[in-house]
């Protein structure tokens, strides 16, 4: 058997959606999982829309995603090539040069046209199972608009065979193309790969994945803080499963997984929020280094930030949302707060005025007697007897004490547990801001 080669070929006209990738996905586990290889083919023969920021971008994505090429070609690089076969087949008399009236204005006076005998071509879908086509009514197709201009129909089939594709997988949209394709290779005499038309890929509104539609350059997922195993884990999973209960497998895992057998015919469907839960998880499988390295997070303070991570492995979806909350709801852990005295004393119970100056300055004491890098858990132990004590007074007691405490620290109105914030803060900086609260709690009111 010959090894296992398969190819993504994109044409760099635009940016790729993420559709467009998992079928550079499936290419490259079923060619990995095969010991095969895999390999990138920019289709640039439309050299009027082809654009060098769109080949590079799809570089960069294909980087990103790990999935190195064993070769990476240029269409245009096989130019030559294209024309000797294209000259071959006039002269075997399979295609011949037509004199054309132009239709519009741009059109061609020659271009080159294959000479299709019509009756039918069937093949026999690595997924969908046999499709057969009447290729009659395509009259005789254009293969070429000049030697040195082939059409993709061509060109696709002369680079497929020269790089000795064994598997053509790639998106459902092409099956209407194969027939035509294979009628190109027969009268070339190459033989014919195998090919798996993958699903399509629909948007949450069952919409079909366009240009137009969720358009987007898979690098911006990357630039709103997706992780690469992430992405690629859920493409792996468009049309496609282990057929097991495992949602989460690693680059390797999917390599040893995957198989065509198990894609599905029916269409897939791209969810945004199911994307971001699948990102989370592997958000959370990282080191604490690792996740603020890979997530680019700055701060302040190192050693804080470090001890941050488990919050924003709880909260973020990306990394992202991640440097957001450092800068915005979570930035009261590096910069002292400002306390306003309503605020408070909002919580302390009604004809009970100094509750919270009490409650703060019973804090205190506890909060001293604790040594740093003590954990949340053992803050709790050491604070709720103190909120227990003043519910036991009257109901609403619990709050008159955890509300100023966790006010006092975080000087909003939503933050983490007040244990939590301690933890952060250490018990150090944790005095010096209720003390400061204290201060503010005690100022006479304004006139
Ligand atoms: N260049 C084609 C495209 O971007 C793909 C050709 C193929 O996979 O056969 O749609």
């Amino acid at each position: 058997m010959n090894p296992v080669v398969t190819r993504f070929a994109p044409s760099p006209t635009g940016y790729l959606h993420a559709g467009n990738y998992r079928t550079a996905v499936f290419a490259y586990l079923f060619a990995k999982h095969h010991r095969g290889s895999f390999i990138v083919r920019i289709e640039d023969t439309d050299a009027a829309r082809s654009k060098p920021e769109y080949e590079a971008n799809i570089l960069e994505a294909l980087a990103w995603l790990n999935l190195p090429a064993d070769a990476t070609y240029r269409q245009s690089d096989h130019r030559a090539r294209h024309r000797q076969l294209l000259e071959k087949l006039i002269a075997d008399g399979t295609a011949y040069v037509s004199r054309e009236k132009p239709q519009a204005p741009g059109d061609r006076e020659e271009v080159i046209r294959f000479k299709n005998l019509g009756g039918s071509v069937t093949f026999s879908d690595v997924i969908r199972g046999e499709i057969t086509t009447d290729v009659t009514d395509l009259g005789d197709f254009i293969i070429a608009r000049s030697l040195d201009e082939p059409v993709f129909h061509f060109a696709v089939v002369v680079d497929d065979a020269d790089e000795r594709v064994t598997h053509v997988i790639r998106g459902g949209d092409h099956i209407s193309n194969t027939a035509r394709q294979m009628l190109i290779q027969r009268a070339l005499g190459f033989p014919a790969p195998l090919y798996a038309h993958l699903p399509l890929i629909l948007d949450s509104q069952h919409k079909k994945l366009g240009k137009r539609t969720g358009a987007k350059a898979l690098t911006e997922y990357r630039d709103r803080g997706i992780l690469p195993e992430a992405m690629l884990n859920y493409l792996a999973y468009l049309g496609w499963n282990p057929g097991d209960e495992r949602e989460y497998l690693s680059h390797d895992e999917l390599i040893e997984a995957f198989d065509l057998a198990r894609v599905q015919k029916g269409s897939a469907i791209f969810d945004d929020v199911k994307l971001l839960s699948v990102n989370q998880h592997w958000m959370r499988q990282l080191p604490a280094d690792d996740f603020i390295s890979r997530g680019n997070l700055a701060a302040p303070d190192t050693e804080k930030l470090r001890k941050i991570v488990p919050l924003l492995k709880e909260r973020a979806r990306t990394f992202g949302e991640a440097r957001e909350m450092l800068s915005g709801e979570l930035s009261f852990l590096f910069h002292e707060p400002k306390l306003d005295k309503n605020q408070l004393l909002a919580k302390e119970p009604p004809g009970r005025p100094g509750t919270a100056i009490t409650a703060l300055q019973g804090l205190l004491g506890a909060i001293k007697a604790l040594s740093e890098g003590v954990s949340a858990e053992a803050l709790k132990e050491a604070i709720m007897p103190l909120a227990n004590a003043e519910e036991a007074k009257g109901k609403g007691g619990r709050g008159a004490v955890l509300w100023p405490l966790r006010y006092a620290l975080s000087g909003a109105e939503r933050s983490p547990d007040p244990f939590t914030l301690i933890s952060i803060l250490g018990p150090g900086e944790s005095v010096s801001r209720i003390q400061r609260a204290i201060a503010v709690a005690s100022t006479s009111p304004e006139r």
